[in-house]
């Protein structure tokens, strides 16, 4: 029986994560849920669990829960520190990070340094402190399994071979709804046009990262701690078709590759269940139905997100943090209709460009960098509309 916490268990990955978790109940135990904004699903869930500790976001909602359950009401948090206390749970044994954005950094760090293994899915956590999380992790034995489809495809990839035989990892990106669209059009299109995922269902920010393509740029540097690899080694390539995860070529020539139909389900069933696999009810691959699997490089003039991302892991520092908060600032932006789509891009590339401190040693040098760029992108916007 392993113990869960899931921290962000109403939005996308959190609901099917508990559906794998319902299918397998011998196996699995929810220990403790946070949400944020959907206190109707938190509820629910709660409802079908029972987990021991919850924790939300305000007081507010920590009071309207506890009334709503009643006497099955189990121990409610709020704010920062119910997440760290769920997070820090000391009798889970995973903790399923999957809260979106930065918000996600301090308790995923908290459940690392309660030495607790992760399933993540928050990329948002490597990508603004990397080489902290990572170091954090080896020095509390605690084991970081991707939920990312593309970064547990290479984990899968890697599995039986020695990692000083790799020549490069090979991303694969669906291109989102916008791929086939000219750089005119890119200026025109709408919220509603980017939240249309052709391949995938998520979550409105990953949504709208995987138009801009700043979601395959994100992943770049999330594969780049989580296996050690520099930048130069790290390739993506766009397959539309979804069905190849990603990559992995060695020094032989040979690549290995994980493949399946895009479902979140099997990439987050891998990470709870490694090294073992657990039978889950999907459809099956039939890869003579779908006839043909292509690839095409990006193209980075079009979706320069992916370009800064790649300039700002090679920069360092604090540089991906300010890419991240800019780029959170910039899609809300946009979704509130403020900003147009490739403003997006121009907003992270003006805070970017701005000099500032770019030392990284300890995470309040994360937190300062996060903080500085949303004020930076809020002036950015304001300058704009
Ligand atoms: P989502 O928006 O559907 O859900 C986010 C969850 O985080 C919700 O439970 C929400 O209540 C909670 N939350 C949001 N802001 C919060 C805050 N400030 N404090 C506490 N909780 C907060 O997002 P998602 O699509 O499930 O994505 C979650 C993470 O997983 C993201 O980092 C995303 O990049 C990553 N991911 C998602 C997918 C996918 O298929 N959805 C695939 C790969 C990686
Ligand atoms: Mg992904």
């Amino acid at each position: 029986m392993k113990n869960l916490v899931i921290l962000g268990s109403t939005g996308s990955i959190g609901v099917n994560t508990l559906d794998i978790v319902a299918a397998h109940p011998d196996r699995y135990r929810v220990m403790a849920l946070t949400g944020g904004n959907n206190i109707e699903r938190l509820e629910e869930q709660i409802r079908a669990f029972r987990p021991r500790l919850v924790a939300v976001i305000s007081s507010h909602q920590a009071e309207t829960l506890r009334q709503r359950l009643g006497e099955i009401a189990p121990e409610i948090l709020h704010g920062v520190e119910g997440l760290m206390a769920c997070a820090s749970h000391g009798e889970a044994h995973m903790v399923v990070s999957a809260i979106v954005g930065a918000a996600g950094l301090i308790p995923t760090m908290a459940a690392i340094e309660a030495g607790h293994d992760i399933a993540l899915a928050n990329k948002e956590t490597l990508v603004t402190a990397g080489p902290l999380v990572m170091a954090r992790a080896a020095a509390r034995g605690a084991r970081l399994v991707p939920v990312d489809s593309e970064h547990s495809a290479i984990f899968q990839s890697l599995e039986g071979h020695r990692k000083g035989d790799v020549r490069r990892l090979i991303l694969t990106a669906s291109g989102g709804p916008f791929r086939e669209r000219s750089l005119a059009e890119l200026a025109q299109v709408t919220p509603a046009d980017a939240l249309q995922h052709p391949n995938w269902s998520m979550g409105r920010k990953i949504t709208i990262d995987s138009a801009t393509m700043m979601n395959k740029g994100l992943e770049v540097i999330e594969a780049r701690w989580l296996f050690d690899l520099p930048a130069e080694r790290i390739d993506v390539h766009v397959h539309p078709q979804s069905i190849v995860h990603s990559m992995v070529e060695y020094i032989d020539g040979s690549v290995i590759a994980q493949m399946g139909i895009p479902d979140m389900r099997t990439p987050i069933a891998y990470a709870l269940s490694y090294p073992e696999r657990i039978a889950l009810k999907i459809p099956q691959l039939d890869l003579c139905r779908i006839g043909r699997l292509t690839f095409e490089q990006p193209d980075l003039r079009k979706f320069s997100c992916l370009k800064l991302a790649y300039e700002a892991l090679r920069e360092g520092g604090t540089a991906p943090a300010v890419l991240n908060a800019a780029n959170e600032v910039a899609v809300e932006s946009f979704l509130r209709g403020e900003i147009s789509f490739l403003n997006i891009g121009r907003v992270i590339a003006t805070v970017l460009e701005a000099p500032r401190e770019n030392q990284l040693e300890h995470i309040d040098d994360v937190l300062r960098a996060d903080r500085w760029a949303r004020s930076r992108a809020a002036k950015t916007i304001e300058a704009i509309v």
